[in-house]
């Protein structure tokens, strides 16, 4: 199961409605040396900048440009033939390796648009109408509160300098506090270079101004946090009405005095864009020049635990447990009923040092060791062939030190019968 970033896909709203995916499986093996079919690869599309966490928050990659992937579940090796299991020593094995289950995972989606830019302001302040003027995008604009349920992205192109721009919906006071969909859509911004407060200066809400928007959504960050140190500037939108030139004009100053590069701008009639858009390029551009070079790909893949080679052994009460990629592996390869294959597992288990360590472990005959994880491990009643020598094992068939797992009880009775039998074979012979 492969996810690749697909810049066609803008939202995971897709996983949010159905969040199960499953891959196909291969195909079995055939007569005359035919390998069974792979299963497909499952591919999903995903948006730039969809960041994979495990269910407890690790981050586990960071997904950033066309075409990056990550493989969110391996599927199982397939099986092996008996033809491909014959060596000199074993002609014609009468087994076969079963194939594994594919890997079964929980992982969570997140999207962080990643945007050089970040618009934040009050619904209807015209976050959405800026990007479309500055850029090639055509985001939903409507004159209403949260038009926008996802966030749009432009790509703004001033002189030399191209960089994205990515509005922030849905901010209202409360946000950080869950209210509305702000808090949802804060953590877009949390790459970007620059922030932009675009305040609305011909706004119908009697009670609202402009300085106090830009304070609400200030406190609203504050409580978000982590974006103290972006620089910000101040864009005042719908100067192409009169009321709102008028008003603009009596607030600047007030902004200048706080330090605000101050900008009028109206996405109706396209005043102050190219002002407002160099000014945001040269502060992009300064911010990429004071990265280091790598940081421009941001892609960060952090591999699974390999595939180790080694393997651990834990006594708890008696119990040993055997634990490793290889030998667990192995075990789900083997078919149980299968008596040669279970003696080709006991032979792979013995070279990889598995017996060995055992008995430094402690372990010795009859002692129960378990191999794999407590909720899915097999039992075995182990017969130490150390000091007899793999080589007096004799046909794998004949091999019972590595039975099926069986209940405890059952294993018990299974030895006394055994036990039993040989009693009574020897008194007849006797007897004889
Ligand atoms: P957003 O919620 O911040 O994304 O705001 P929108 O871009 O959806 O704009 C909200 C409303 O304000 C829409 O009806 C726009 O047409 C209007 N609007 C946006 N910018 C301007 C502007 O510069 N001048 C005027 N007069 N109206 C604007
Ligand atoms: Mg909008």
């Amino acid at each position: 199961m492969i996810l690749v970033v697909d810049q066609d896909v803008t939202t995971l709203l897709e996983y949010h409605h159905s969040p199960h995916r499953k891959a196909t499986n291969g195909k079995p093996g055939g007569g005359g040396h035919r390998t069974g079919a792979d299963g497909q690869d499952l591919v999903l599309p995903v948006p730039d900048g969809t960041v994979v966490l495990t269910k407890g928050g690790e981050v586990l990659a960071d997904l950033v440009g066309q075409g990056t992937t990550f493989v969110a579940a391996q599927g199982g090796r397939g099986g092996l033939g008996n033809a491909a299991l014959a060596s000199a020593r074993r002609k014609a094995p009468g087994f076969a390796l079963l194939g594994e289950p594919g890997e079964d995972r929980d992982i969570v989606l997140e999207l962080k648009t990643v945007a050089d830019v970040a618009l934040v302001g009050y619904p209807s302040a015209g976050k959405s109408s800026l990007i479309s003027v500055l850029s090639a995008a055509k985001p939903k604009i409507a004159d209403y509160p949260f038009t926008t349920l996802v966030p749009n992205l432009g790509v703004v192109t001033a002189g030399s300098t191209v960089y994205t721009v990515a509005d922030v919906p849905g901010l209202i006071p409360g946000a950080s506090q869950g209210k509305g969909l702000g808090l949802e859509f804060l953590r877009h911004v949390e790459r970007c270079e620059v922030l932009v407060h675009v305040l609305d200066c011909a706004t119908l809400e009697s009670e609202r101004d402009p300085l106090t928007d830009l304070d609400t959504i200030e406190a609203e960050l504050a409580q978000y946090g982590g974006l103290e140190d972006r620089p910000r500037i101040v864009a005042l939108n719908k100067t192409d009405v009169p009321d709102g030139q008028d008003l603009a004009d009596i607030i600047r100053p007030d902004l200048v005095e706080r330090g605000y590069r101050v900008f009028d701008v109206s996405a109706v009639s396209h005043k102050g864009l190219k002002e407002l858009s160099y000014a945001l390029a040269g502060i992009v551009a300064e911010a990429r020049a004071a990265k280091p070079h790598q940081e421009a790909t941001r892609i960060v893949i952090r591999p699974k635990a390999v595939d180790d080679a080694g393997f651990t052994v834990t006594e708890e009460d008696g119990l040993y447990r055997v634990r490793g990629e290889k030998p667990e592996r192995w075990v789900r390869q083997t078919d149980f009923s299968n008596d040669e294959a279970v003696g080709y597992l006991a032979d792979r288990l013995a070279r990889l040092g598995v017996e060995e360590a055992l008995l430094k472990a402690g372990a010795r005959e009859g002692a129960e060791v378990v191999i794999g994880p407590e909720e899915n491990a097999v039992v075995f009643d182990w017969e130490p062939t150390m000091a007899t020598g793999a080589e007096m094992l004799g046909r794998r068939g004949e091999d019972h030190r590595f039975d099926a797992p069986r209940p405890a009880a059952q294993r018990r009775r299974d030895r006394d019968a055994e036990r039993d039998e040989a009693q009574k074979a020897f008194e007849d012979f006797e007897a004889f």
